[in-house]
């Protein structure tokens, strides 16, 4: 149950105080009948409409975006080009991102305003296995992946156990379960390898999508990140 004034501001039709007046002048039906009471009681069932045309109530959304390299993985900056300048939707300024990408990185974003979600994903004990697809160069060698799969001690932590799941010229697709700042780009260091390139592919199950063009986003249904590798 939610006041009036409250559902139509969480919908987005006008602020707490536009919305009351929208009331008290006459311009909103519940149910097919006029409520002039701010305060009256809705619920998900209950059909609420201003100028005779339906409001969806506030929705929890799920975006994905294919970034590109050269935006910042955030939801403002003064300077740089971030990539919610990409997005356009009208609950695009609650969103969060899971996860950052660097810069220089591209690839799979997820954004949300589902904050019950927000700090599964990032709560270490969840372990979501995120998969990037890293250009190298210099050697790789069986005793680099091998190493890169036990765990590499970096200068401020150990790296627990990666997954190489594959290895096609100087391509190396490697899956992580933390986030750590840099942690590919150290990763690689730590074993002689330079990252030339790094894409983001795969968030738990969540898979960047063939036809998502760099820069395009999409709205999908809640994700079942946990269902992992
Ligand atoms: N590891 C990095 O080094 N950079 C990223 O953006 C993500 C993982």
């Amino acid at each position: 149950m939610e006041r009036l004034d409250k559902f139509l501001a969480n919908a987005k039709i006008g602020s707490r105080n536009e919305v009351k007046k929208l009331i008290k002048n006459g311009l909103i039906k519940v149910n097919g009948n006029i409520i002039k009471k701010v305060d009256f009681k809705v619920t998900k069932h209950d059909i609420v409409e201003f100028k005779d045309k339906k409001i969806e109530g506030h929705k929890l959304i799920y975006i994905i975006i294919n970034k590109p390299v050269g935006y910042l993985s955030s939801t403002y900056d003064s300077k740089d080009k971030y990539v919610l300048q990409l997005i356009d939707h009208k609950y695009k300024d609650e969103l969060s991102i899971a996860g950052r990408l660097d810069k220089d990185a591209h690839g799979l974003l997820f954004l949300t305003n589902d904050g019950e979600l927000i700090h599964k994903i990032i709560s270490p004990k969840k372990n979501i296995y995120k998969t990037y697809e890293v250009k190298v160069d210099g050697n790789i060698t069986k005793e680099k992946i091998k190493k890169l799969e036990i765990g590499i001690q970096l200068k401020d932590f150990k790296t627990k156990p990666a997954i190489v799941e594959k290895v096609k010229g100087n391509i190396i697709v490697i899956k992580i379960s933390e986030g750590k700042f840099h942690q590919i780009k150290r990763m690689m260091k730590a074993v002689n390898l330079e990252v030339i390139d790094l894409k983001r592919i795969a968030i738990g199950s969540l898979q960047l999508p063939d036809n998502l063009k760099e820069g395009e986003w999409i709205e999908i249904e809640k994700p079942n990140l946990f269902n992992n590798r």
